[in-house]
C-alpha cells in the first residue's frame, strides 16, 4: 500500500468510523451472535494471494458487525465502561502510523518524556500529590492494564519484603510464607496477581467487609497479626477505591495506619471511580491515597481514553525499578548508561511498548480539566437522580451505597426475578446491564460512564426497568 492508496483508504476508514459512532445508539447494544456464528463466516485458511482494499471493508459489515457488542452505545449500562473518543482514536492512530516501540528513552525520547509529563498532569488532576510525582522520589507509567500494574506492583512489594531475594532466587527460597491481603469485593486481578508472582492464591487474604461492601480495618489488623504469629511475612495489602461489584470504598486512612504499624506496602486500585477524584467534592473517595505506596486508575475506563491505557504512580520508582530491571548487552546505550533518563521497559512486565500517551495528550488537551470534570459531574448526577427513583419504587430496593455512577438494585421477590428483569432488558436490544452478587443477593449493576449518554438514555432505560419490575 503505498502512501496514495493509504491516504484514499485512510479517509474511507475515518468514514467508516464517523458513520458508525453517529448510529451506533440505533443498533441492539448487546450483539445477537452464538458461539462459532463468526468464526464460521471467516476462512478456515488465510488467503494465498491479496485482496483489494474494498474487500476487507465490506466485509467489516457482513462478518466483523454482527459480532459486536457496542460498548460506544449510548445505553451502554453494563460492567464499567470503556469510552472511545475522537482525539483519543485519531491520536491512536497517529501512534500507529508512526509505529514507535518505546522501550528504551532512546527508541523515542518523545515517548518517554511525554508519558513522564502526562502522569505528572494526571497526578495533579487526581489530587494524588507530590510523592508519586516523576519530580520526587516517585513516578508513574502507562500499563496496558490494571492488572498488569497489579502484578508489578506485588513483585517490587515482595522484594521490598524480602530484600529481593524473592526475585532473585524464587519465592519457594525465602523462609517464611508471603502474605498479601485484599477485601473479599477486591477486583480478581489482585487474585490473579497473587498466582502470577508465585506467592500463591491462598496466601492472598480475603479480608472481610461491613455493611457497605468496605474492606473492615479490625478484620486486617486481625490477619495481619495471625499471620505473624504464625510466621508469615505480610508484604502487601490491596485497598479499593470503588469496587467493581458495587462501587464500596475501602477505608484508606484507617488502612494506611495499619501498613505503616506493619510496614507493608498499601497499592491502591481505583481502576474506575478514580477519574472522580478530578473533582474536588468527589476526592473525599481516596482520603489517605497521597500516602500509599503505589495507586493505579484506568483512564481507559471512565477517561475518554480509548482502551489500553492504566495509569500506575509509585512513591519510590527504585522499588520498581530495582524488581523489573535487566539490561543486556543489546540495550545498552548511552543515555541509559549515563542514567540520566527514565526507561520504561523497566517499569512494566513488556519490554515494547506503544506510544500512549499521545492518547492522554490529545484527550486532556481536547476537553480539558474542565471537560472531563463536567462528564464527571453530569454521570454522578443521572445515576443519583435514578438512585432515588429506585429507592422509591416499592418493588425494588437498594442493595448497596452509592455515592458516584453506578447502582446496584433488586427486586423485592428476591434473585430469580432480579434476574428476570435484567435478562428481558437486555433481551429488549435498548440497554445493556451486568449483575453481582452483594452479600448472598443477585443484583443488577447499573453504571452510568459512556460519555455519550445523556439524561434521556437513563429516563428511558428507566421507564423500561419500571415496567419489567412491576
Ligand atoms: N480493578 C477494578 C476495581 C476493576 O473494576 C477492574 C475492571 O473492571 C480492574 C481492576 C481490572 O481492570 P483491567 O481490565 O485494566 O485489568
Amino acid at each position: 500500500m503505498d502512501p496514495e492508496d493509504f491516504r484514499r483508504y485512510g479517509h474511507q476508514v475515518i468514514d467508516w468510523i464517523a458513520d458508525y459512532l453517529s448510529e451506533v445508539e440505533s443498533r441492539p447494544v448487546l450483539s445477537q451472535a452464538s458461539p462459532g456464528d463468526i468464526a464460521s463466516s471467516l476462512p478456515a485458511s488465510p488467503p494465498a494471494h491479496g485482496e483489494p482494499f474494498e474487500n476487507m471493508m465490506a466485509d467489516l459489515e457482513t462478518v466483523v458487525m454482527p459480532g459486536i457488542t457496542h460498548w460506544q452505545s449510548p445505553n451502554w449500562f453494563s460492567y464499567f465502561p470503556s469510552n472511545s473518543s475522537g482525539p483519543s482514536i485519531l491520536a491512536d492512530l497517529v501512534s500507529s502510523g508512526l509505529g514507535v516501540q518505546g522501550m528504551l528513552w532512546s527508541t523515542s525520547p518523545a515517548c518517554t518524556e511525554m508519558e513522564t509529563r502526562m502522569l505528572d498532569w494526571m497526578a495533579e488532576l487526581l489530587g494524588l500529590g507530590d510523592r508519586f510525582r516523576s519530580t520526587g522520589s516517585g513516578g508513574g507509567v502507562i500499563q496496558d492494564t490494571a492488572s498488569s500494574a497489579a502484578v508489578c506492583v506485588m513483585i517490587a512489594a515482595r522484594d521490598r519484603a524480602t530484600g529481593g531475594q524473592a526475585t532473585r532466587k524464587g519465592v519457594s527460597s525465602c523462609s517464611q510464607q508471603l502474605t498479601a491481603y485484599t477485601s473479599s469485593q477486591a477486583h480478581s486481578s489482585i487474585e490473579k496477581a497473587a498466582g502470577i508472582i508465585g506467592m500463591g492464591r491462598d496466601s492472598l487474604r480475603l479480608i472481610d467487609v461491613d455493611d457497605s461492601f468496605a474492606m473492615k480495618p479490625d478484620a486486617l489488623r486481625e490477619a495481619i497479626k495471625a499471620d505473624i504469629a504464625a510466621g508469615c511475612t505480610p508484604f502487601l495489602v490491596s485497598a479499593t477505591t470503588g469496587t467493581t461489584a458495587s462501587g464500596a470504598m475501602d477505608p484508606l486512612e484507617d488502612l494506611l495506619e495499619i501498613c505503616r504499624e506493619f510496614n507493608i506496602w498499601l497499592h491502591v486500585d481505583a481502576a474506575m471511580f478514580g477519574t472522580a477524584a478530578c473533582c474536588e467534592e468527589f476526592r473525599w473517595i481516596q482520603a489517605g491515597c497521597q500516602e500509599a505506596d503505589s495507586y493505579t486508575v484506568n483512564p481507559h475506563k471512565w477517561m475518554l481514553v480509548n482502551f489500553d491505557c492504566s495509569c500506575l504512580w509509585v512513591a519510590d520508582r527504585g522499588a520498581l525499578i530495582n524488581s523489573l530491571s535487566i539490561l543486556p548487552d543489546y540495550l545498552r546505550n548511552q543515555a541509559t548508561d549515563a542514567g540520566h533518563v527514565i526507561d520504561y521497559r523497566d517499569w512494566q512486565i513488556p519490554l515494547g511498548r506503544r506510544f500512549r500517551a499521545l492518547k492522554l495528550w490529545f484527550v486532556l488537551r481536547h476537553y480539558g480539566v474542565e471537560g472531563i470534570r463536567a462528564m464527571v459531574r453530569e454521570h454522578v448526577a443521572m445515576v443519583q437522580e435514578l438512585a432515588s427513583l429506585i429507592e422509591a419504587e416499592p418493588n425494588l430496593q437498594l442493595a448497596a451505597p452509592c455515592p458516584l455512577s453506578l447502582v446496584c438494585f433488586s427486586h423485592v421477590d428476591g434473585d430469580e426475578r432480579t434476574r428476570q428483569i435484567m435478562e428481558q432488558a437486555n433481551a429488549s436490544g435498548n440497554l445493556s446491564l451486568s449483575h453481582a452478587t452483594l452479600g448472598d443477593r443477585f443484583v443488577i449493576r447499573f453504571c452510568v460512564g459512556q460519555w455519550r449518554t445523556q439524561r434521556s438514555h437513563v429516563e428511558a432505560a428507566w421507564k423500561l426497568l419500571k415496567s419489567l419490575s412491576a
